[in-house]
């Protein structure tokens, strides 16, 4: 088994489709080993995206991710990361797979409703960017 870390972002929190993607999740195996809800800081925001920095969309972005609550959250499953890149779909909805997260509940590129790690290396730093290792191991 191996973990990815997964973020309900604010678009979807606001619009109540939080417990929606979680089941979705669920029932796509992976199975939540911890999570949390909180409001993003700006100095945060900007730390987690850092590799975006010279980004045209690099200020919009950090706006909209602190805009209001977001649900980080571990989860595991069998080759976590690649499955779970497969399970939200492309990063613009309108180029996602059917049946896939960002098809189903996002609203733009911008706002498309779930972050996910892009690499096992990636995964481990953003887990420990949210969660202390007690908490990804569920002590
Ligand atoms: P991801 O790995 O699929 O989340 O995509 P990236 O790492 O490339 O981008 C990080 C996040 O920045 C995306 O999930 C979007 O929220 C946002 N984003 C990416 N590309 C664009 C873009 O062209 N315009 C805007 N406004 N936001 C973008």
């Amino acid at each position: 088994m191996s973990y990815t870390l997964a973020i309900i972002k604010p678009d979807a929190v606001s619009a109540g489709r939080a417990g929606k993607i979680l089941a979705h999740l669920e029932e796509k195996g992976f199975t939540v080993r911890a999570l949390r809800m909180m409001r993003l800081n700006r100095a945060q925001a900007e730390a987690f995206y850092a590799v975006h920095r010279e980004r045209p969309f690099f200020d919009s972005l950090v706006s909209f991710m602190t805009s209001g609550p977001v649900i980080p959250m571990v989860l595991e499953s069998e080759d976590a990361v690649a499955r779970f890149r497969e399970a939200i779909g492309a990063t613009n909805p309108a180029e996602a797979a059917e049946g896939t997260v960002r098809k189903l509940f996002a609203e733009s590129i911008e706002r498309n409703a779930v972050h996910g790690s892009d690499s096992d290396e990636n995964a481990r730093r953003e887990v420990g960017f949210f969660f202390s290792e007690a908490e990804r191991l569920g002590l």
